[in-house]
């Protein structure tokens, strides 16, 4: 079994990046920016949006929080969103979700200009991955792209089964995975709740990405052996030992799974960093694209 370092590699891509700020920055020319609209107080949010503002600083890029207070009228949310859209200082920026549940996330998502759609969640950038144009990507999906392509991983002529069909995992998964492209030209199954035989089907997996947000949901009877599995999960438990309070579960039993595995991801310094290492690769991309290149 080997570990996809999911640190290696983020730490990899961010000195790649931070190297082109540097040269942006020596030709005179501003950073990168990249904006967080974080709404309310729910800690895993700020967690993950402040592991965003580290990364920016750390590579030389700008960035701005945007902190609003939980009882926000859709309304104004949506206005400050208009303001992000319309400063040209700002090449992209995120929404943390999930939103209060008064508020509409469809709705925020719309108002998004997809030019600075740096999450990859506008219908317009979604649309664009699966017809194949540029676009760009859901950050979490993109970022096991990356990791599979770092580690030389063969998908093509490959079963993937991809466990969860959400709008920002799954779905944009099974798209990347099947498309014409290295990585990809995998034959991809997209099971969910209502999948019959899911133990058969993630069984017959030689690449499995679970996605479901249940801890440990995958036990050793539902991977094959030599499997590459990715967890994709990260759900906060309560643990009194820690000074946090918390740790962090996967969707995967990865004490009894790992040894099945040819790689396996494991849930801290896996998917995680990867997603945030792909947030700015695009963020990068907005800026160029700011900066007057065509779609890069
Ligand atoms: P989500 O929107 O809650 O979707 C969960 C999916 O799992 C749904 O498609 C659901 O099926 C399916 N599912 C639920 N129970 C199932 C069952 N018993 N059998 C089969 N399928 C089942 O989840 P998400 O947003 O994709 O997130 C999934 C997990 O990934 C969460 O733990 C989340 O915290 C984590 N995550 C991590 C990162 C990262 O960077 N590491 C990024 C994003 C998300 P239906 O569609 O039929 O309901």
């Amino acid at each position: 079994m080997k570990l996809l370092d999911g640190n290696y590699c983020a730490q990899q891509i961010r000195l790649e990046i931070a190297t082109q700020v540097a040269s942006f920055k020596a030709e005179g020319r501003r950073a990168p920016h990249l904006a967080a609209v974080l709404v309310g107080n729910d800690g895993a949010s700020r967690n993950y949006v402040g592991m965003k503002v580290r990364d920016c600083e750390e590579i030389g890029f700008n960035s701005s929080l945007l902190h609003l207070n939980e009882n926000i009228a859709e309304a104004d949310l949506l206005a400050k969103i208009d303001e992000l859209n319309a400063d040209n200082d700002i090449d992209g920026f995120i929404v943390q979700l999930p939103l209060p549940k008064k508020i509409d996330e469809k709705k925020v998502i719309l108002a998004i200009n997809p030019r600075k759609d740096v999450d990859g969640f506008c219908p317009e950038n979604v649309g664009n991955l699966c017809l194949g144009f540029p676009a760009f990507i859901s950050a979490t999906p993109n970022g096991i792209m990356e990791l599979l392509r770092r580690y030389d991983i063969t998908t093509e002529g490959k079963h993937c089964v991809v466990l969860g069909r959400s709008n920002i995992v799954g779905t944009p998964m099974a798209i990347l995975l099947s498309r014409n492209a290295s990585p990809g030209n995998a034959t991809v199954t997209l099971a969910h709740s209502r999948t019959v035989n899911l133990k058969e089907v993630c069984r017959s997996a030689d690449i499995l990405v679970v996605a479901v947000g249940k801890t440990e949901f995958v036990t050793a009877d539902m991977v094959k052996e030599g499997a590459v599995v990715i967890d994709v999960g990260q759900t906060r438990v309560s643990d009194t030992s820690r000074k946090s309070g918390f740790r962090n579960v996967g969707d995967v039993d990865f004490d009894n799974v790992k040894d099945k595995c040819s790689f396996i991801t494991y849930v801290t310094g896996g998917v995680g960093p990867m997603t945030r290492a792909s947030l700015l690769q695009n963020t990068l991309k907005a800026y160029r694209q700011n900066q007057g290149a065509h779609y890069v």
